[in-house]
């Protein structure tokens, strides 16, 4: 199944796609809903980010070629890699990835994330995809410069539109299987597997919902694999994971 958000006449709207009909959702995606009758072309709505996460959580270091890639001496992480990003960072598929003026060197990270559907607090590995409502394509854009001179990620990963995701929540796939790649401008960048994370969706779950609570609509994107590099105005950023969908975003300066 496929969860959209969309907007029709300044109302804003769940619904699940099938073929290019949209079909309205009644209730909360997280919780108890309806799939109603009232159907619209998909040409007829905008598409918004499917998900408006109270946290929006990151794993980094989560593929071994991304790790060398850092320096063929750096060991990978022995545990999940969490920070954070903004929840402001998020910007839908289609929208400009603006480069605030104050980066110099901005790069794209292909990822997939997962989308949390209960309150949960300590799950095990086992039962930790019962809780995943389903996935979405994403790019944890990354400003290097900052990252690497603050210490800590925060800045770096946290500017406006520095999280691009998907159309789609898409459920019932294997996320630890999946395709994953990244074009720059019609060039293949990155071209990895889910299955060389390092930790694994369940893992990841299990291990953050250890640390804090997560909520129904949190959102985790799972680290990207080799091949990352820069961005600039005019490019064009082009994400697939398998049967999540496509993530497409031009870049633009800051005005
Ligand atoms: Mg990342």
């Amino acid at each position: 199944m496929k969860f959209v958000r969309y907007e029709v006449e300044d109302q804003k709207y769940y619904g699940i796609v099938e073929n290019d009909k949209v079909k309205e959702i009644e209730g909360c995606i997280y919780g108890e809903y309806e799939v109603t009758d009232k159907e619209r072309a998909l040409d007829e709505v905008t598409l918004l980010p499917p998900v408006e996460p109270s946290k929006l959580i990151a794993i980094g270091l989560n593929y071994l070629d991304h790790v060398k890639e850092g320096g063929a001496d750096r060991e990978p992480p022995t545990e999940p890699l969490i920070f954070l990003k903004a929840p402001t960072s998020i910007c839908g598929n289609g929208e400009p990835i603006i480069i605030p003026k104050q980066a110099s060197l901005t790069h794209y990270e292909a990822e997939i994330g997962v989308v949390i559907k209960n309150k949960i607090k300590r799950v095990t590995e086992e039962e930790a995809l019962d809780h995943a409502l389903g996935y979405i394509v994403a790019n944890d854009v990354s400003e290097r410069v900052f990252q690497r001179g603050d210490g800590q990620w925060t800045r770096a990963k946290s500017f406006d539109t520095f999280c691009p995701v998907g159309d789609y929540i898409v459920t019932d796939i294997d996320p630890n299987e999946q395709k994953i790649s990244c074009h720059l401008n019609g060039e293949v960048k990155q071209d990895s597997n889910t299955n060389n994370m390092i930790f694994n969706i369940q893992k990841i779950i299990s291990y953050v919902s250890d640390q804090m609570t997560l909520l129904p609509g949190d959102v985790i994107i799972t680290g990207t694999p080799a091949g990352v590099g820069p961005i600039e105005p005019g490019d064009k950023v082009r994400i697939e994971v398998e049967e999540v969908g496509v993530l497409e975003n031009p870049v633009v300066a800051e005005a």
